[in-house]
């Protein structure tokens, strides 16, 4: 069977057994159960749930194998794994320019607990050179929001032959674009708030592994931390799950796009974006990615450009967060945390007609290049 007919059918009933193709959110905070509570699959809301169930044998399918472990946040899959694969006196290394967040829950969090953490750049797999006497190596590509890509093969390699564990961040590709665990990752980490669930109303993460104990390990972590999802969020993210393959691929043929047309005007001072021949990470994106992802980032080079830029636009909303089916845009710099260049703009392409995202850009655009 093909993979996008694989995951329409993913986590729902079986043609043979009778009923609703997805069985719709069950909320429980506790169940029944007489005697002995061991005797019960279901005991209580926080250990248990059929609805996270479902949805995570769906995503191992997505995964290509192994087990998942659905959390409330992609920073709670995040923390999940920071939480058993590291103790005091470890040592992390990070991507220098993953998603700022979880740099600051490493300054802030891990070094309060005496886990030393390294930072390297994505681009140029240099975080191979920050490995020797790691625990844990974390890699995030496409990173956001620069879109720099490394190669998880080698970086897998590299790690594996010293003894390191490897966790990916595949937010912005998605399972569905880049599989990390064929590659050989130990633990793949994602923001399902993204492009995975793609309808931007709901926000959850999960962490995919084929190590059984190391899944045992994650949900016993999210039953002690409490770090569960809620079954709406869970059964919403499900019934978006069999249109995965449909939006990505009008997100990503559009992406396309704007990206050639931003690489085609004088006013763009830069376009990052690793389906571009020219993107530094083109040759390993192609070999690791189906496709190269629904965000594009450019450089305006100034914040009033940048802001002029967004203010004209009329279709294309203004907001953070990327891989909705409604394109947004924003100017990264706002937020502090991150270094790139104050006219920075992450634009994450929806499903609309690519002639009217287009439209709207080259409007926005037009009337950036009128400010200095
Ligand atoms: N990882 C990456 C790459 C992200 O972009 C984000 C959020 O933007 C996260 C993790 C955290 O996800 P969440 O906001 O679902 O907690």
């Amino acid at each position: 069977m093909q993979r996008d007919t694989e995951i329409v059918h993913a986590g729902y009933r079986k043609k043979s057994e009778p009923g609703a193709f997805l069985t719709g959110p069950q909320f429980a905070s506790t169940y029944t159960t007489p005697g002995d509570p061991s005797q019960h699959a279901l005991s209580y809301g926080r250990f248990h749930n059929p609805t996270w169930t479902a949805w995570e044998e769906a995503l191992a399918v997505l995964e290509g194998g192994g087990q998942a472990v659905a959390f409330g946040s992609g920073m709670a899959a995040v923390n999940a794994v920071f939480g058993v694969a590291l103790k005091a006196g470890d040592v992390v290394v990070l991507p220098a320019d993953s998603y700022y967040a979880i740099r600051r829950v490493a300054s802030v969090w891990l070094q309060s607990i005496a886990v030393q953490v390294r930072l390297a750049p994505t681009r140029g797999n240099a975080q191979v050179a920050a490995l020797d006497g790691a625990k844990l190596l974390c890699i995030e590509t496409p990173s956001n929001p620069m879109l720099d890509v490394c190669d998880i093969r080698a970086l897998v390699g590299a790690a594996q032959s010293r003894g390191v564990m490897v966790a990916v961040d595949n937010t912005t590709a998605t399972a569905y674009l880049q599989q990390p665990l064929d590659l050989g990752a130990t633990f793949v980490m994602a923001s399902d708030t993204k492009a995975l669930t793609g309808h931007s109303d709901l926000i959850l993460g999960h962490v995919a592994t084929r190590d059984a104990s190391l899944a045992e390990a994650l949900r016993t972590w999210r039953t002690h931390h409490g770090a569960i999802p809620g079954p709406m969020e869970v059964w919403l993210a499900h019934r978006s799950l069999p249109t995965l393959p449909l939006r990505l691929a009008r997100q990503c043929a559009s992406a396309e796009c704007l990206a050639t047309l931003l690489a085609s005007r004088s006013d763009v001072a830069a376009v990052h974006y690793p389906g571009l021949p020219t993107h530094p990470g083109h040759e390993v994106a192609s070999r690791q990615m189906k496709r190269f992802g629904s965000v594009v980032s450019f450089d305006l080079t100034t914040r009033a450009r940048a802001e002029a830029f967004l203010n004209s636009l009329t279709l294309v909303r203004e907001a953070t967060s990327f891989g909705g089916v409604h394109s947004m845009a924003e100017r990264r710099a706002r937020w502090g945390g991150d270094a790139v260049s104050e006219g920075l703009i992450r634009f994450s392409v929806g499903c609309e007609a690519v002639e009217d995202i287009l439209a709207d850009v080259t409007a926005g655009l037009e009337a950036a290049s009128s400010r200095s």
